[in-house]
Parts: C-alpha cells; structure tokens; sequence
C-alpha cells in the first residue's frame, strides 16, 4: 500500500474543544470506522493528548498528536492545523493559552447580544451546558443550545441565521497572527498546514497573499480532502497546493455523529496528484 492510500484522518475534535465525543470515545470511533492514522486536532488545546494517544495504543491505532490554532489574517478568521507537535513545548502551551484567554468576553458578549438583537435571553448559560472544557466555550456550543429551544432547526442553520458576520450573536474577535502560530507549531517541533483552506471568504487575490504569507512564515502543508470542503474542492486545492509546491493533509473536522459532514474515517481517496504530508511519516 502506496502512503496515498492510507486512511489518514488528521482533523477531529473531541469534548477538549466543540466536539460531542471524549478522546477515547473518538478513538473507538475513529478505529471502528478503519482510520489507519488518526491525530486530534482540537481548537486551540492540547489537553486531550494524552487521552486520545493512550486509548489509540490500547485500540492498535497509530496516532499523532495534533492542534488548530485560531489566528486572524487581514481581519479574517483563518484556522492552522499544526501535526506531530510536542504537545509539552512551553511555547506552544503559553501561546495556545494566550489564544484562548478572550473567549469566555467574547462568549458572554454574543449572549448580550443574542438577548438584545435576536429576543433569545440566557443562550450563555444554556451553551454552557455544552462545553466540555471551560476555557474553550465556542460559538458550536452556542449553535447547540439554539437548537435545543428551537431558534434554529440545525447546527448550520444557527450558523446562517446568528453567530456568523452580520447576525445576532457575532462578536468580531481577534485571535493568534499567523506568524505566531506557525512558530509555535515549528517550535514545537510540527508541521503548519492550513484548514479547509476553501472554507475562507477571501478573494483569490487575497488567498495568493495569504499563501505566501504561510509559505514564508514555514508552512508547509494545505488541506484537500476535508469534510469542511465540496467534492469539487478536493482536486481544486491539490491543484493550488502543487501550484504553491505545498503538501496536502487530509481530514474530516468531525465534530458530532448528529451533526458531521463526513463521519471520521470515512472520507474519500486521495487525488492521483497529491503529495501526503505523511508520506515521510507512514508509508503503509
Ligand atoms: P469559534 O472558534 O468559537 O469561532 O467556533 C468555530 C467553530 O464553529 C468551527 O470550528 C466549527 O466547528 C463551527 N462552525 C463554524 N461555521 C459553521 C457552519 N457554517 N456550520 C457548522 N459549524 C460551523
Ligand atoms: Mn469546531
Ligand atoms: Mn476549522
Ligand atoms: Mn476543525
């Protein structure tokens, strides 16, 4: 078996961050569904680490250990995956600490909101309900809360209706820069490649900028397969990496078994032309 053809799933995110599922309980998932390499890649922490690489030894899956860092690039919200960190690096702890230090403002500042634009009282307190991690309240643990009373009939319908650029319950924020989060991951001994990276509102001028940006700060990698892109994206974006002569990555960003574009460990091939960014890692 050729490295393009391992099941690589190297985005999901566990009760660390905004998914549903313990570390462990994403393992067994993640095995369960024939992931050959699985890493947890949750927003901005690390505290799962241990866990999901713990019960990824005692299932006979090969792990790596993961992270996606917010950052904001010309005033966008943009998502780094960092893989194969030192989840131990003071630098990366400090720096993912510091990243994540304004959500609990923010999150109570979109419940102001939410209250006083849109007439929903107590989405605080009832997203609350959702977080697994206390310093990691996200704006999927809001969208989890409005369907519960019923302001929205699903999870990206929260995500049209409130929370995004214009509706009730957006609150503009300013996360890590992408210098800063590539050097962490660098530091730290792992690779930067950019999220999803089609899931962006960026003209193609602007995402050419942002690439060699990534490029010049040591980014190394892009996202192609991913469940956050359409099956049209996949071979537009291996196209753009071999363009850029960057590698690609693969995963699928679950979240939830309810609300998953595609279930962990069930995505689709690789395109012929892509160069892994395991490769160097697993070779079958
Ligand atoms: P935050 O880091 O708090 O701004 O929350 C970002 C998270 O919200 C993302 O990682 C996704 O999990 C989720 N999200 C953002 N946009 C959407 C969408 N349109 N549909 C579903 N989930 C979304
Ligand atoms: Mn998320
Ligand atoms: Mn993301
Ligand atoms: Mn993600």
């Amino acid at each position: 078996m050729s490295a393009l053809t391992l099941n690589v799933d190297f985005h999901s995110h566990s009760t660390v961050s905004d998914g549903v599922l313990s570390p462990t309980e994403l393992a067994a998932r993640a095995k369960r569904n024939g992931v050959s390499v699985w890493a947890l890649t949750d927003h901005d922490e690390l505290g799962g680490i241990p866990e999901a690489r713990a019960a990824a030894a005692a299932l006979d899956l090969r792990f790596i250990s993961g992270v996606e860092i917010s950052i904001t690039w010309a005033g966008k919200t943009i998502h780094i995956v960092g893989l194969n960190i030192d989840e131990n690096n003071p630098e990366l702890i400090e720096g993912l600490a510091k990243t994540r230090s304004g959500r609990e403002r923010r999150a109570r500042d979109m419940a102001i909101d939410l209250a006083e634009r849109a007439g929903i009282p107590g989405v605080y307190e009832g997203a609350l309900k959702y977080v697994g991690n206390p310093n990691l309240i996200s704006r999927s643990h809001f969208a989890r809360y409005l369907l519960e009373i019923g302001a929205c009939s699903s999870v990206s319908d929260a995500f049209k209706n409130y929370l995004t650029e214009g509706k009730p319950g957006y609150v503009p924020h300013r996360w890590a820069s992408l210098e800063e989060a590539v050097s962490w991951i660098i530091g730290a001994g792992g690779v930067a490649v950019v999220a999803h990276p089609g899931r962006y509102d960026l003209t193609p001028l602007a995402l050419d900028s942002f690439f060699r940006d990534f490029k010049a700060f040591g980014g190394v990698a892009i996202e192609t397969v991913t469940g956050s892109h359409t099956v049209d994206q996949y071979d537009e974006y291996t196209k753009i990496a071999n363009k850029y002569d960057f590698l690609v990555s693969r995963g699928s960003d679950f979240h939830s078994p309810e609300d998953a574009e595609i279930d962990i460990g069930k995505l689709p091939p690789m395109p012929k032309a892509s160069k892994p960014v395991w490769e160097a890692w697993f070779s079958a």
